[in-house]
């Protein structure tokens, strides 16, 4: 039986051990999920708004427990753990109970064509049956808590993969929305490492959303590809934030510092990448160089802590190789630069680098630690082939006094939300859809788009008329040939004494010999 441990990253303690759940008891629980899931559809949408809102309700009854769970397991503050997990979380529900009565109901699809008015089209949403959902640990809680919620109020059953190094946390979610009223075979939870998920992968499910790396990712998309298994991809950025000649440097510099240590660097939406404008670079240099040295790095359970530890020790390498290279290859390290090992184990300065350029590590992979490695341009030109020059396209931001400048150049960067003058947020809006292009990503997950992304779209064909025979059946000849013709110029041709004559050529369609 193979184990994982979970353990506070700030301090190295154990917290719980845990055996991975075999293959046969995954198939287990998604056979068990299947069976109930017809049940949990056929209850309808109010109904499951209303376990919804219960959910909601004791979320918010025991946020702060939440949120401290949260912070031993995954290390991040609390105040970060309430805003980035538990709000979000919250605000996911209550756009599903405000709106997902309305975004699942049927919709009626009025025809154009002519030929085909006198059919009635409508747009059925039905779930897809079970979904099995992978999680990542770096937001424990938002993550899979918020693609659950969408998953069940469309009527689906649920199991859930979370990371190995975050379990306890989804253990949580699975008693709240249990407790809520979600029947326990509809909402599972199978603890287990890569190989657990490798063996939802390949389980009866009839959807995958998985959020992860990009390395992970292709290997899903792979195994899914091979049995057309429909998934989301949530995968990694390297998020660009581009400070144009006009913007303010006292708020650029402090949505910079925020943007790539919120979570200590470990969030997909992270300021990456930080170009700025050649005369405002010095200035915002200073700027970021004293607000970092100000931030307070010790365990996440301490109220006073800014950032926190990373996660596990091979994220930590990954940080000191990008910083390692960056250095070598000419950047210089204006605040930070190593371990803090005095805090613990785990704990790695927040880092500024400067002069970093395209050849390094820490503007082409995805760090995901607390570094911001800043870099000069000239150009809005240029300012926007570096942002694109990325194998990413999760997420970016303009920095601008003049909004339609930003806008301008927002819809040219490639990704999948750009933001003007603000940065990571964009996950914390519910109605927002949050996904992205290149190897960041296929599907959407949260908003209307999250939802669509939990049904299957049914086109719902109902004839008006079904003692009549279609005009374009059997019955072929020169005259059906020529009453075609008139039809399609009575339909689409320019002139209106052309459309006339076709509709007077068309007329004997319908009292043909037919089949
Ligand atoms: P990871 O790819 O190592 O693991 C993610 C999950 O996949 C874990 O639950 C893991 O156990 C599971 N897994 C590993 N191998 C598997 C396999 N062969 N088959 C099935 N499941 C397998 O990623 P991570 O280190 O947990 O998370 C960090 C990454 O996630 C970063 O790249 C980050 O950018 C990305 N991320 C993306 C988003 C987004 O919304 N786009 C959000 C958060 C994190």
């Amino acid at each position: 039986m193979r184990k994982i441990v979970s353990v506070n990253p700030a301090t190295g303690e154990i917290l719980r051990e845990l055996e991975c759940a075999a293959e046969n008891e995954v198939l287990a629980a998604v056979g068990r999920a299947g069976a109930a899931q017809g049940a949990w559809a056929e209850i309808g949408v109010r109904r499951r708004i209303a376990v919804l809102r219960e959910f909601q309700r004791r979320l918010q009854e025991r946020k702060s427990e939440i949120a401290e769970a949260i912070s031993r397991e995954a290390g991040k503050p609390v105040a970060e753990a309430l805003t980035t997990e538990v709000l979000v979380v919250l605000d996911a529900a209550r756009f599903l109970v405000e709106n997902a009565h309305r975004l699942l109901r049927d919709e009626p699809l009025p025809h154009g064509n002519l030929a085909t008015k006198l059919k009635s089209g409508r747009l059925v949403r039905a779930p897809h049956g079970v979904v099995g959902i992978i999680s990542p640990w770096n937001y424990p809680f938002s993550i899979p808590a918020t693609e659950t919620v969408v998953a069940l109020v469309a009527g689906n059953a649920v199991v859930l993969k979370p990371s190995e190094f975050t379990s306890l946390v989804a253990l949580e979610l699975e008693s709240l929305l249990h407790a809520a009223g979600v029947p326990p075979d509809v909402f599972r939870v199978v603890v287990g490492d890569g190989a657990t998920g490798a063996a939802l992968l390949h389980s009866e499910i009839d959807k995958l959303v998985f959020t992860g790396s990009v390395a992970t990712g292709k290997r899903i998309a792979a195994a899914a590809g091979e049995r057309l298994l429909p998934v989301v991809l949530e995968l990694g950025g390297k998020d660009p934030m581009l400070v144009l000649d006009d913007a303010d440097v006292d708020v650029a510099s402090s949505a910079a510092v925020w943007g790539a240590f919120v979570n200590a660097g470990q969030t997909c939406l992270s300021v990456e990448r930080c170009y700025v404008h050649r005369r405002l670079y010095e200035a915002f240099l200073k700027a970021c160089v004293e607000k970092t040295k100000k931030l307070r790095v010790g365990h996440g359970l301490d109220r006073e802590t800014d950032v926190g530890p990373m996660i596990h020790e091979r994220q930590l390498r990954t940080v000191e190789s990008h910083v390692e290279d960056a250095v070598t290859r000419g950047a210089r390290v204006m605040a930070g630069g190593c371990r803090l090992a005095e805090l613990g184990k785990h704990f790695y300065t927040p880092t500024l680098l400067a002069d970093v350029t395209h050849e390094m590590l820490i503007m082409r992979e995805e760090t995901f630690g607390p570094v911001l490695p800043v870099m000069a341009f000239h150009s809005d030109e240029e300012a926007v082939r570096l942002a694109n020059d990325s194998e990413y396209g999760l997420a970016a931001s303009v920095w601008t006094r003049d909004r339609e400048r930003g806008e301008r150049l927002a819809r040219r960067i490639q990704a999948g939300t750009v933001m003007v003058n603000d940065v990571v947020s964009c996950y914390g809006i519910s109605e927002a859809p949050h996904g992205g292009v290149k190897s960041s990503g296929v599907g959407r997950a949260h908003g209307r788009f999250g939802l669509d992304e939990m049904v299957r779209l049914k086109y719902l064909d109902v004839d008006r008329m079904p003692g009549i025979k279609k005009v374009w059946w059997y019955g072929y000849g020169a005259s059906f040939t020529r009453q075609m013709e008139g039809f399609i110029d009575f339909q689409f041709a320019r002139g209106l004494t052309e459309r006339l004559r076709g509709a007077l050529r068309a007329v004997g369609v319908v009292r043909r010999k037919q089949l």
